[in-house]
């Protein structure tokens, strides 16, 4: 089978690999039909992280089933799913507390398309080894475009969970959307409107950016970030600048809660007093996606949000060894099925 593998700095390349096998009764084989980048993904081949190539790339996709172990009994083969980033056993204290991030069946940090706990594989592989299939995948429902959902494993509900969260408990918000990733502020923004906030302003010096926000529903047009002090019930900050970060936290109403979610690997400056002196609060952390995949399904399937809005190239596997190193936004790789049933009628024809 064919591996998507960061071989180096700025670097991607198809290899040859042996296909992975069903080593335990609750596993399954899949294969991935409509893979995403997520916003890590341009930074991990660029090797600007701490994760070194060679190592395969990808933990965002849609799959379908290929074979399951004989203890599975959510999936069968030729089912579409939802392939979560994080390699988890949905029984352990961890798991059990919705804490799929931090599950302790498997090496700390394991995961797909990043080599921390481990290799298990890139999501945009042809063939992918899932070792709980029925903690893991998410079948999705009849009619669901793949294309749109194949950020479920990651992005597109760790955009849901960090803003619908901190909005539960503050009706009619205002909420400051801090853009800077590629995608996350974009389906922030969205996330936010979903999750009934009053306003939602978006703050980002890119152009294109700005404009998918406006988009999506945001006000854009915001006056300088030195002005928006104190004026925000909910800040996402989905960016990587340290100075954009602090234009999100100093935005803070009293009460006020930030997600942080635009991931830094350098510690960044903030300003603690002055959160101190508004009891704010802050969250930052990856994202334990699986119990919240079911949720995001249904609002795209319902159409309350459109994920499509930052998924301006749809690409093929040849393609993505080009596309996936500078993407404009988010990449979506497509493959044929190769499981689609027969339908009864045509089978005596
Ligand atoms: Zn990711
Ligand atoms: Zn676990």
């Amino acid at each position: 089978m064919q591996e998507l593998i960061v071989t180096g700095p700025g670097e991607l390349a198809w290899i040859d690999s042996p296909s992975p096998t069903l080593r335990s009764t609750e596993g399954a084989l899949v294969r991935p039909i409509a893979a995403a980048s997520c916003d890590l993904d341009r930074r991990l081949i660029a090797c600007s992280t701490p994760f070194k190539p060679p190592f395969a790339i990808g933990h965002e996709c849609v799959a379908e089933v290929l074979q399951v172990g004989e203890q599975v009994s959510g999936v069968q083969r030729g089912d579409l799913v939802s392939v979560p980033w994080k390699i988890a056993c949905g029984r352990c204290a961890a798991c059990l507390r919705g804490l799929s991030s931090a599950c302790t069946a498997v090496t700390k940090y394991a995961a797909y398309g990043v080599p921390a706990g481990g290799h298990w594989g890139g999501l945009f592989s042809e063939e992918v080894y899932v070792p709980f299939a029925d903690a893991m995948l998410v079948p999705l429902p009849a009619g669901t475009d793949p294309r749109a959902v194949a950020s479920a494993s990651d992005n597109l509900t760790d955009a849901w969970v960090a803003t619908s969260t901190p909005l539960q408990q503050r009706a009619d918000a205002r909420v400051l959307v801090v853009g800077g990733t590629e995608s996350l502020g974009i389906l922030a923004v969205q996330m936010a409107r979903v999750a009934g906030a009053a306003q939602v302003d978006y703050l980002d010096s890119d152009d294109y950016r700005r404009a998918l926000a406006e988009l999506s529903g945001a006000n854009v047009d915001i006056g300088a970030s030195s002005a928006l002090d104190e004026r925000y019930d909910v800040v996402i900050a989905a960016t990587r600048d340290e100075q954009a970060l602090n234009s999100g936290l100093l935005g803070l109403a009293p009460g006020g809660h930030c997600s942080c979610i635009g991931i830094m690997f350098e510690p960044p400056r903030i300003p603690l007093f002055d959160l101190y002196m508004r009891n704010v609060t802050l969250s930052v952390g990856v994202c334990s996606v699986r119990h919240h995949i079911p949720t995001v399904l249904e609002l795209v399937n319902s159409k309350q949000c459109d994920p499509l809005v930052v998924c301006p190239q749809i690409i093929t596997c040849d393609d993505a060894p080009q596309a996936l190193i500078d993407p404009q936004a988010k990449c979506i790789m497509v493959r044929e099925r190769i499981t689609t049933t027969v339908a009864p009628t045509e089978r005596h024809t």
